[in-house]
């Protein structure tokens, strides 16, 4: 059910990701028959910023860039979600993935609410001083629109490390001298050395290998010899090949921006992401392996599947050649609705974005944390403390499907809604 007082911002002859979360969104809240007034307010989003802003680039030139954030809902507490430097970066995509970050925090049990961003550009056709000048200009834009208990963004596509430890330096120049350094959790995602956490950089890769392992466990399956292939290899899809690879399994194929590649004995993580590193940040002419056409890649011959790239990737057009039995949703937003349908109709189980790629929201916590309390965690601690999560958000997911009979989408998205309606209850509306 969509209320009347949604309008659905579809692209021309396709279907925007607001349009695919929304539907997901909407099927649980009918499945758990959520508060018609509280569906309301969670259908919309609650604040938009849209920031054009003007860079000097190396040559003296002036140029001006697009930035968004936008903050879905904080009933659970502050904003949090990623900024994206691509193309693709507008405001439906912003909306999309931070209405997915609200689902994915509040799943998650953090004190948390969902928000997303970034700016639309290709970073590839930039200078480093020059990315560093549209950063902390963008964060200069956003002033206290972010901020250590309001919004707190972290790494996303095309973003890193270096990226956030711009915005928090930026962030905190425009503080007064003896508070800066009480305002260093304005974002997570930053360089172990300057407030960030050890362990932080793999914890969504290794989130989305962990819930591969417990899926496998669920299901009796060993993941020694299994074979799988993964869209993006930046950091998410590095780090779970890594760990999938660690536990035994074979990584077959590859796809990335530039290129898709394929090799049946198995392609060796550790060499492609050195190749990748000294490729600027590309795949292609990887030696040992053969180059495949980019509409081939998800027809692979494969176990599992990692889409660890972008939003709508498996459609309605490609999901019946699928041969993997699960896919593990790195990437947020990979799998649009009819595309689900047609997985889901030919026994293909999937790890719903929400709860997979959750580690990495789950470490900015712990980094949230570390700086808040003014903590120092190790690595070990860390990564056990985000086991301990995943595994109780996995096994609430995998219960709560088996018990009301509903796919593993429509479990994550029902109990992430439960735990917002309830907080409004509570509470009330305002006045
Ligand atoms: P990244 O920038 O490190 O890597 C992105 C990868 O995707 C690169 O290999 C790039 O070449 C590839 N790619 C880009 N466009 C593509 C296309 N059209 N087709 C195929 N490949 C393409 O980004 P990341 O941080 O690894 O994020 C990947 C996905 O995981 C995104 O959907 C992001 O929202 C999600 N995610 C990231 C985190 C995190 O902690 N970084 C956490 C949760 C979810």
């Amino acid at each position: 059910m969509i209320t009347k007082d949604i309008q659905l911002p579809v692209k021309k002859n396709e279907k925007g990701m607001v349009a695919n979360v929304l539907e997901q969104f909407n099927k649980a809240a009918d499945h758990i028959n959520l508060n018609p007034n509280i569906r309301r307010i969670l259908n919309v989003t609650n604040n938009e910023i849209i920031i054009h802003f003007p860079v000097k680039m190396d040559n003296g030139d002036v140029e001006i860039f697009t930035g968004y954030r936008v903050q879905h809902n904080n009933a659970l507490g502050p904003y949090k979600g990623g900024l994206r430097y691509h193309e693709t970066v507008d405001i439906d995509a912003a909306k999309a993935l931070a209405m997915w970050m609200t689902w994915k925090t509040s799943l998650a049990g953090l004190p948390y609410g969902g928000a997303k961003g970034g700016i639309q550009i290709n970073p590839k056709l930039y200078s480093q001083s020059e990315l560093e000048r549209i950063t902390r200009r963008f964060t200069y834009a956003l002033g206290d629109n972010i901020g250590p208990e309001h919004d707190i963004p972290a790494p996303d596509v095309n973003t890193n490390a270096q990226t956030m430890a711009w915005i928090a330096d930026t962030y905190m120049s425009t503080k007064g001298p003896s508070e800066r350094s009480t305002y260093q959790h304005v974002v997570t995602g930053k360089p172990v050395g300057s407030g960030g956490i050890e362990g932080r950089d793999r914890s969504t890769g290794y989130g989305v290998f962990l819930t591969i392992k417990l899926w496998a466990e669920k299901r009796n399956v060993n993941l020694k010899g299994k074979t799988f292939i993964v869209q993006g290899f930046g950091n998410v899809g590095y780090w779970a090949s890594h760990f999938m690879e660690q536990e035994g399994a074979i990584l077959v194929g590859v796809q990335d921006a530039f290129s898709s590649i394929y090799k049946s004995e198995g392609i060796e993580v550790k060499q492609l992401q050195a190749y990748v590193t000294n490729n600027e940040g590309s795949i292609k002419n990887f030696a040992n392996s053969e180059a495949i056409e980019k509409e081939e890649f998800f027809a692979l011959a494969c176990d599992i599947i990692i889409p660890a790239a972008l939003g709508n990737q498996i459609t309605e057009h490609n999901a019946a050649s699928i041969k993997a039995n699960l896919i593990a949703e790195g990437a947020n937003g990979p799998t649009n609705v009819e595309g689900e349908a047609i997985l889901l109709a030919n026994g293909i189980e999937i790890i719903p974005d929400i709860l997979c790629n959750s580690g990495g929201v789950i470490g900015s916590y712990f980094e949230w944390l570390q700086n808040r309390n003014g903590e120092l965690w190790h690595m070990d601690e860390v990564i056990l403390k985000l086991e301990k999560v995943l595994k109780e958000s996995f096994n609430k997911v995998y219960d709560y499907s088996i018990s009301e009979g509903v796919d593993m989408r429509t479990a994550a998205f029902s109990i992430a809604i439960q735990r917002i309606e309830k907080a409004y209850i509570q509470r009330g509306i305002f006045p």
